[in-house]
């Protein structure tokens, strides 16, 4: 990976303007947020800064408001949680841009931390427009970008600025971009990747540039069942894109070329209903009932499975193996995720995972903090693990 700037090369930053770009699209239920994690990523770059007496600047988007103010998505309203999970004061500015933020930024002290609104709120942000740049830019010293999550946009606050300010990774950024390495940059081999989920469709591009990278694919979910489908078996009324049929044998073909295993379940849980505890049965996936539909990979591919984890030496996982939010089908992803979660507590996996309902199902598991890293950022997330650049993240390493 290419090198790129970190706080650590942030010295003599006392009375210095800093730009710092965090997420804090945090879900918000009857108008208090619902889940601080996004807000605890950001804290330690936001408190370095601030303990090492810069002017802390934040800059965030929330919601999709399209350029222009709505009540509804004013950071103001996210601002008491942010005091909350920092345990400081922050001061907040009605407009990233202009007067407002001016005049917020004259009257700052060594130390402290300002919000500033929505960026969205302008046309300007996802327009990534040379004007409304050059207007943030007035408003800082240094930028820093601590939105990992937001990197795969190149908008005005997450890429633009860097041209502007001297540009720096914060430590949520930093910590992402080195697990993301030691998953699939430059990972200690074997490297074997999970991928669940619901749909082929929408992992084409994960699936193909997984089988170029990983030494084996185990593909679980209902994704798996397209697969199976695709070799001529029938998978009753079990989740499945027919029409991705030659799709999925090209993806088999690209990884035998590239020597990648591809692991499909040999077995499955089927049932008549998608609801928690149908009646349900295992069969061979070559035995799968005209009437039912597979809600997880059986008792001998989750041995498979774990057979794969215990060979590995780095892990990426991307989706269930099953349908997970209803019992007995969260089986199979909840045994891997302890067995990866086992491995790696014993020192023998590094375990990457992110994207989608990945969190979740680990959370579920009850093992999302013994993994090596769980990515919160999904389509960013998920955008690296199918090889693209991102915009947000490419500024920052070359320059
Ligand atoms: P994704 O967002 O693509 O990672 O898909 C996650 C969803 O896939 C979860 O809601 C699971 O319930 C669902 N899922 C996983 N396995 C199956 C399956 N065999 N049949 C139907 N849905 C599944």
């Amino acid at each position: 990976m290419p090198a790129f700037k970190t706080l650590d090369d942030l010295t003599d930053i006392a009375g210095k303007r800093i730009l710092v770009r965090v997420d804090l699209n945090v879900p918000v239920t009857d108008g208090k947020v619902s889940d601080t994690t996004r807000i605890e990523r950001v804290a330690p770059t936001i408190l370095e800064l601030s303990e090492k007496g810069a002017k802390v600047i934040l800059l965030a988007h929330f919601g999709r408001p399209k350029g222009e103010p709505v009540a509804d998505q004013s950071l103001s309203l996210i601002a008491p949680a942010v005091e909350e999970v920092l345990d400081q004061h922050v001061a907040f500015a009605s407009d990233c841009i202009g007067a407002p933020a001016a005049e917020a930024i004259a009257a700052m002290n060594d130390g402290d931390i300002l919000l500033l609104e929505n960026t969205r709120f302008h046309k300007g942000e996802e327009k990534n427009e040379a004007g409304f740049v050059a207007e943030l830019a007035k408003n800082g010293d240094i930028y820093v970008n601590d939105a990992f999550s937001a990197a795969h946009r190149a908008h005005a606050s997450t890429e633009g600025l860097a041209h502007h300010l001297p540009a720096y990774a914060g430590r949520t950024m930093q910590a992402e971009l080195e697990a993301l390495e030691k998953g699939l940059g430059q990972p200690t081999r074997p490297v074997v990747a999970i991928v669940g989920g619901a749909k082929v469709s929408t992992k084409i591009d994960l699936l193909s540039n997984l089988v170029t990278k990983v030494d084996a694919l185990v593909i679980g979910g209902g994704m798996a069942n397209t697969f199976i489908a695709a070799q001529g078996i029938d998978v009753g009324k079990s989740l499945c894109e027919h029409d991705l049929a030659d799709t999925a044998r090209s993806i088999m073909e690209t990884a035998k070329t590239a020597g990648c295993a591809i692991v499909l379940p040999v077995d499955g849980v089927v049932a008549r209903e998608f609801k928690a505890n149908a009646a349900n049965e295992t069969v061979d996936v070559s035995a799968i009932p005209a009437d039912a539909m597979m809600l997880d990979v059986g008792p001998r591919s989750i041995d498979l499975v774990n057979d794969w984890i215990g060979k590995a030496a780095t892990l990426v996982w991307n989706g269930p193996l099953g349908a997970f939010e209803i019992t007995p089908f969260d089986k199979a992803t909840v045994s891997a995720a302890l067995h990866a979660a086992e491995q790696t507590k014993a020192g023998m996996l590094v375990s990457v995972a992110g994207g989608g309902d990945t969190v979740s199902a680990l959370n579920h598991a009850g093992v999302a903090d013994d993994f090596s890293y769980v990515s919160t950022a999904g389509g960013a997330f998920l955008e690296w693990m199918e090889g693209k650049e991102l915009p947000g993240v490419a500024v920052l390493t070359k320059g």
